[in-house]
């Protein structure tokens, strides 16, 4: 069995790439980061439990992929640059077979990144994985959840709802055949962090959140912060192929309240629309225009002839009751 400072050493440990920016890695009390002068930091922790985020036999590879994916999609949410990360697991054992993939799913999307591991905390205890992620943005451009106006278009990068597609077939709510499957189970345990679009808005879209929980569920943090309200058409919601073929009621229910998509909501002044789509072009993403901030509070929710629809939706709330 693997001593808990071996399994930093041999899993965790890797030669400093960033020396400009990584001062000190792995391995003391304490990292040092040198970040850019004059930028600002941005910094947020994301944290994956097994049974509630993932299952015990959830492969490994796609795990680490996916724990450090949702750490860096908060920083694409803010438009900020990836830096470095910190990652404090609890393992029931150490196993080379569990540790081994884990660490290389993780650290290649770092790899992909140039966003270094520098330190973190191992301990022996339940199945939990909790990373911090550090950023950098110059001050004054992050795309904050209370920076939206009355006028400005909302739009959705990618496209949303195909995770909870994967979801359902898991629980068999649903039938989906097996290209579908493997296709709809890639964006539920190996999403994508829109890093190079949330970078590419700085300047242009005023308010942004990815879309963790759900559409409007995310969208109402939006709307919250930024005092406003959304009318959204529920029919130009960017769905994927799978999610497309199946009935309307529950293609605008998945992409309107299924979590897991990771994909950026964002709002921009309808004069920007050029410069938004110029963006997605940098970044390789596509992006859909799908409503309006309101003055009036509240989300309404149209159809594509714009008539109102009355759809419930609620997204995902940790404490909320059964
Ligand atoms: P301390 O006693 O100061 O908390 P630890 O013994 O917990 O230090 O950790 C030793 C070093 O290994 C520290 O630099 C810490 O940041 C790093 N470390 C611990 N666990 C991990 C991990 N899972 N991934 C990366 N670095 C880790
Ligand atoms: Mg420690």
């Amino acid at each position: 069995m693997l001593s808990e400072f071996d399994l930093i050493a041999r899993y965790f440990t890797r030669p400093t790439r960033r020396p400009d920016r990584v001062a000190l890695s792995v391995g003391d009390d304490c990292a040092l980061l040198n970040p850019s002068p004059g930028m600002q930091l941005a910094i947020s922790t994301d944290m994956l439990v097994e049974e509630r985020h993932f299952f015990p036999d959830a492969d490994p590879f796609m795990l680490g992929h996916k724990c450090l994916a949702v750490n860096l999609s908060d920083l694409a949410a803010m438009g900020a640059t990836p830096l470095a990360f910190t990652l404090a697991l609890s393992l029931p054992d150490a196993r080379p077979e569990w540790l081994e993939p884990f660490s290389a799913g993780m650290l290649a999307l770092a790899d992909l990144h140039a966003c270094e591991l520098i330190g973190g905390d191992t301990t022996k205890g339940p199945r939990n994985i909790c990373i911090t992620v550090f950023g950098e943005i110059p001050p004054g451009q992050a795309l904050r959840r209370d920076a939206a106006q009355a006028g400005d278009d909302i739009w959705i990068s990618g496209t949303i709802g195909e995770a909870r597609l994967a979801l359902a077939a898991c629980r068999d709510e649903l039938k989906l055949g097996a290209d579908a499957m493997t296709a709809a189970c890639e964006r539920l345990h190996a999403p994508t962090p829109r890093v190079a679009l949330g970078m590419a808005l700085r300047g242009i879209a005023h308010a942004a959140i990815d879309i963790s929980d759900g559409l409007s569920g995310d969208l109402g943090h939006i709307l919250e912060r930024s005092k406003a309200g959304a009318t959204l058409d529920a029919d130009a919601l960017p769905c994927g192929p799978n999610l497309s073929r199946q009935a309307v009621e529950l293609r605008r229910r998945f992409a309107l309240a299924g979590g897991d998509d990771y994909e950026l909501c964002f709002t921009a002044p309808p004069s920007r629309r050029d410069a938004v789509l110029a963006a997605a072009r940098t970044a390789s993403t596509t992006v859909t225009r799908v409503g309006t901030i309101d003055v009036a509070p509240g989300l309404r929710l149209v159809d594509a002839q714009g008539a109102t629809l009355d759809l419930q939706v609620t997204s995902f709330d940790h404490f909320a009751s059964p």
